[in-house]
């Protein structure tokens, strides 16, 4: 689990893959896998989880799971990225969330020196858990903490000393992406406040919509530099109104946010009011469900990724400028 990853927003300009990084890692005796617990309505379906149970240690990710389990970071997954020559987008810790109590001060420092060690790679991090993100990011001391990180590593002289002066000269690091995933009006009220408070210092900052749970209204949110919308996939997905994507997206062009349609999802939706002023009329559904008066829209692509399949004002795919 690491190198070319098939997440689409992680793919660079010309189609490359990016990659998942994940040196938290979690032993049930000799069973080695991933630990999180679920933090909010938009983990109900988490892929980590899903992933887990069948490739790693088989624990669901809830808070009884934790005093049965060793987690730790992996020194050998942490040196990953020092291997990596060419550029790329990295998700780190894409199998838990980075910002959860399970995970040491420490560790985060560990992955920061990573980064300022490799400034080839750009590092999409994202957490449901904004509580902790402005007393680790506003810290005074963590630019001091991540240099200590980079001398511990024992590399080089000529690497290290590149990477301290970096540290000395650029902060907060250019290659580092503060994001926060949100799925409804509650969770993007409580989040934007800390993540604002990030942007204020310096840090690039994004935001994932998705799973896309209802409408949310963006106002606010103009310190963001990417935005990434989508809906549910999986077998059991909830459902996605596609206006509630269509509402990110105008508000993204007013704000002057570069916006990333990733997918529809597997249960997509369209009300009475997108179909009439979105569609003018003209559009292919499968089935209309009176009660929830939508239309329900099957795609071929399972997770609704394909653009071919939008209406055309919904393919955009945009790179944030600062790189
Ligand atoms: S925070 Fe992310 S990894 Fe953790 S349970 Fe929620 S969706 Fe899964």
């Amino acid at each position: 689990m690491a190198d070319k990853s098939k997440i689409e927003w992680l793919k660079g300009p010309g189609g490359e893959l990016g990659a998942s990084w994940n040196p938290i890692v979690a032993y049930r005796g000799r069973r080695r896998g991933w630990f999180c617990i679920h933090a909010s309505p938009g983990c109900m379906r988490c892929y980590a989880e899903a992933m887990n149970s069948w490739r790693g240690n088989e624990l669901p990710y809830r808070v009884t799971s934790q005093n049965k389990l060793r987690i730790e970071l992996d020194e050998k997954v942490l040196m990953q990225p020092l291997h990596w020559k060419q550029s790329r987008k990295i998700f780190p810790c894409s199998m838990t969330d980075h910002l959860g109590s399970w995970v040491e001060d420490q560790w985060i420092y560990r992955m920061l020196a990573i980064a300022a060690l490799t400034p080839q790679h750009d590092y999409l991090f994202l957490t449901k858990r904004e509580k902790r993100l402005a007393p680790l990011f506003l810290n005074m001391n963590l630019r001091l903490r991540v240099a200590w990180e980079v001398r511990e590593f024992l590399l080089g002289s000529h690497v290290t000393i590149q990477a301290l002066n970096r540290l000395r000269n650029e902060w907060p690091l250019k290659n580092v992406w503060l994001g926060v995933s949100v799925e409804d009006q509650e969770r993007a009220d409580r989040r934007r406040e800390q993540l604002e408070l990030v942007a204020k210092l310096g840090w690039l900052t994004w935001v994932s919509y998705e799973p896309a749970l209802e409408t949310v209204d963006w106002v606010g949110w103009n310190f963001l530099k990417w935005f990434v919308w989508g809906g549910e996939s999986g077998p059991r997905a909830r459902p996605f109104e596609v206006g509630w994507g269509w509402r990110a997206l105008d508000w993204c062009r007013l704000a002057g946010v570069p916006c990333f349609v990733k997918q529809m999802g597997r249960n997509v939706r369209v009300s009475m009011v997108t179909f009439q002023r979105r569609f003018g009329g003209v559009m292919s559904f499968n089935r209309f469900d009176q009660k929830a008066g939508e239309f329900i829209i099957k795609l071929k692509n399972r997770k609704g990724g394909d653009p071919s399949e939008w209406p055309e004002g919904l393919r955009v795919r945009e790179f944030p400028k600062v790189q």
